[in-house]
């Protein structure tokens, strides 16, 4: 059995379907601070926040735990800078925490949710696995943090960890039955679509003097139902005696925000204005990773990887979204 933490949350609930689909057995923990519980439609829900040590104990008593996937984490880059405190104790001590169970319980597989976030600026583009980290965020520190302690953890204690770093998670379930819903919401594509869709008067684009062709940033949107195939495979990597691997995933392929905003307009039909404002803090120019470590070791392959197919799946799921408004 497979213990998914954060499984109600955006990436944590599409890979603990996609777990359900392949025949795996899960239990997810969540708080429900930000994740929505009707997103666990597979599986068992235990509602236990990781910072309380013998609640997760108890999980582990009570569930024939095989293998973790840790993606229980607060993920908001800015809020992260003015209150350092509640990333720490939430990214990294509850880490911690939940590592140490992990131990007791003789519990030595894990794949970690990390992040680009970890390289901070990009000294060179496409970024691959072995490109220096210097986060520049509390978030992408705390992150970065956790991916040091597993590497200590894995000499000492015979951990075997996969630590995969996302580039930008995109797109919804192709059946529709999940998607992408943060409150307060700060991405890029579920804001272009509310502006499709007139609940917000226009997309707002953070800058427009960057040195990319037309101006605005530039990203690498990974589709979340390819994110969850990876991690599939990198816990069979894992079961399959792999040793310890970090790896990035990313399509190789950057979107400017300008050409985002476009294919919206094509693939929803509708107006969308798109209003030109200062740079948003801490936006490096471009982020795009190089998975070819991912797609030689663990022979994966983005099934998702053009934009107008990231861009209709999500747009699919945020038309019908109501209810978490
Ligand atoms: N962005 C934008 N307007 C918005 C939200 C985001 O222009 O309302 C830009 C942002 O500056 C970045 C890109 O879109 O260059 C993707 O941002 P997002 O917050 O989705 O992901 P991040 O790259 O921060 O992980």
């Amino acid at each position: 059995m497979i213990l998914v933490t954060g499984g109600a949350g955006y990436i944590g609930s599409h890979i603990n379907k996609e777990l359900n689909k392949q025949g795996y057995e899960t239990v997810v923990i969540d708080n429900l601070s930000y994740g929505h519980e009707d997103f666990v439609k597979w599986g068992a829900l235990e509602r236990v926040d990781l910072s309380n040590s013998r609640e997760i104990r108890k999980v582990f008593q009570n569930y024939p735990i095989d293998a973790v996937m840790h993606f229980a984490a607060f993920t908001y880059v800015g809020e992260s800078v003015e209150d350092p405190q509640k990333y720490y104790l939430n990214n990294l001590r509850n880490t911690l925490n939940l590592l140490e169970v992990m131990l007791e319980f003789e519990v030595k597989k894990l794949v970690f949710s990390s992040t680009c976030a970890t390289y901070g600026d990009p000294l060179e583009i496409p970024i691959t696995e072995d490109h220096p980290q210097n986060p520049i965020s509390p978030y992408g520190r705390g992150k970065f943090m956790v991916e040091q302690v597993l590497r200590d953890y894995s000499q000492a204690y015979g951990l075997k960890y996969a630590s995969l770093r996302y580039f930008n998670a995109a797109g919804a379930d192709p059946d529709g039955e999940l998607g992408e819903s943060h409150q307060p919401e700060t991405h890029l594509i579920p804001l272009i679509l509310d502006a499709a869709l007139g609940r917000r008067e226009d997309i707002k684009i953070f800058g427009t003097d960057y040195p990319t062709p037309d101006g605005t940033c530039i990203r690498d949107y990974i589709h979340v139902t390819d994110l969850a195939d990876a991690h599939i495979k990198a816990l069979e990597y894992l079961e399959n005696s792999g040793k310890s691997e970090v790896f990035n995933l990313g399509n190789g392929n950057g979107f400017s925000v300008r050409e985002v905003i476009e294919e919206a307009r094509k693939v929803t039909g509708r107006k969308i204005t798109a209003v030109e404002t200062d740079r948003r803090p801490g936006d490096p120019p471009i982020l795009i990773g190089s998975s070819k470590k991912a797609r030689e070791i663990l022979k994966w392959e983005p099934k998702f990887d053009d934009l107008s197919q990231i861009i209709s799946t999500a747009w699919e799921w945020h038309k019908n979204l109501k209810k978490y408004e």
